[in-house]
């Protein structure tokens, strides 16, 4: 799927015209073919040549549209920009294994220019809507992928802006690598999610880690809004890391308390089911985070 390979054995005028069909898209659904030469700088005989092996190796589609046939750009295209992009940075050099295949995510193991393992998150949004609109193909068109691309890329950057921001802060995040299009490039956190975890040492002290955490998130306008055991994984020493913040609310949000309490509530109940742990004690959006 995710072929790290096919790099190396890309030529420069493919990549050129790859490249082409990328910036087309950013105002045609379908991009026509003259645009693709315009664009790419190469004259119309080889251009046909270069878009048909694109089209072999499904780093693009063609497709017919109402007034002409043209082409657009796959996820597996965009993966291959943008690991070339991050790749010409030295943050990813080799792709190792997927370790996770998040609800609306890919994982890697990459290897960055230092031999460091870190991960490779590639956004995915609209893949299981997207995989509903495939089933209805004879009622709706599926030509959305370019504006699914387009919200992945946003959530990427969201996600990285939010890791740097947090790292900066001292909260328990991934340090931030890179990012590029729909990917980020992250620390590699050697824990195991909280959803896998059926003992610990000591769950009242982590349920007071966690609602602390919850409780500085809010005193610095945050709110996660998906606090769950998902998104937290804990390293040996017992400590959680955040992983995941896709939602993150500002605490002036006109409904901050419903979402305060709901990340505070979504504690309690796991750690009442998990861990049998119980406390009166848990905190309460005006009253700990003086908003
Ligand atoms: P999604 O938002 O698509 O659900 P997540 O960011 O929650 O994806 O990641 C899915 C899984 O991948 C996690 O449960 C975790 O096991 C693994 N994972 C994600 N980021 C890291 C990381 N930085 N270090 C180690 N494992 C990670």
């Amino acid at each position: 799927k995710l072929d790290p390979k096919a790099l190396r054995y890309m030529s420069g005028d493919d990549f050129r015209v790859l490249t082409a069909i990328e910036v087309g898209s950013r105002n045609h659904d379908i991009v026509p073919e003259p645009l693709i030469a315009q664009l790419s700088h190469l004259r119309g005989g080889s251009v046909k040549k270069h878009i048909s092996d694109l089209v072999k190796r499904k780093l693009v589609a063609s497709e017919s549209g109402a007034k002409y046939t043209g082409y657009r750009l796959v996820y597996a295209g965009y993966d291959y920009l943008a690991l070339k992009t991050l790749s010409n940075r030295g943050s990813v050099v080799s792709v190792g294994n997927q370790i996770g295949v998040g609800k609306e995510s890919d994982i890697f193991i990459v290897a960055s220019e230092d031999e460091k393992e870190v991960v490779l998150k590639l956004h995915r949004l609209g893949r299981q809507s997207f995989r509903n609109v495939k089933q209805k193909r004879d009622y709706f068109r599926p030509n959305q992928s370019p504006s699914w691309m387009y919200m992945s890329r946003l959530s990427a950057r969201k996600e990285y802006a939010f890791m740097q921001v947090l790292h900066e802060h001292g909260f328990p995040v991934p340090a931030p690598v890179d990012q590029n299009r729909h990917c980020v490039v992250m620390e590699l956190i050697n824990a195991f999610p909280l959803r896998q975890i059926d003992r610990v040492a000591d769950p009242g002290l982590l349920y007071s880690q966690l609602m602390d955490l919850i409780v500085r998130l809010a005193k610095h306008g945050l709110i996660h809004g998906d606090f769950n055991e998902f998104n937290i994984l804990l390293k040996d020493d017992g400590s959680p890391v955040l992983i995941d913040f896709p939602q993150m609310v500002s605490t002036s949000h006109p409904n901050a308390d419903f979402y305060f309490n709901r990340d505070v509530d979504c504690i309690r109940t796991f750690f009442k089911r998990r861990f049998g742990y119980e406390s009166v004690l848990y905190p309460k959006f005006a009253l700990d985070t003086d908003r």
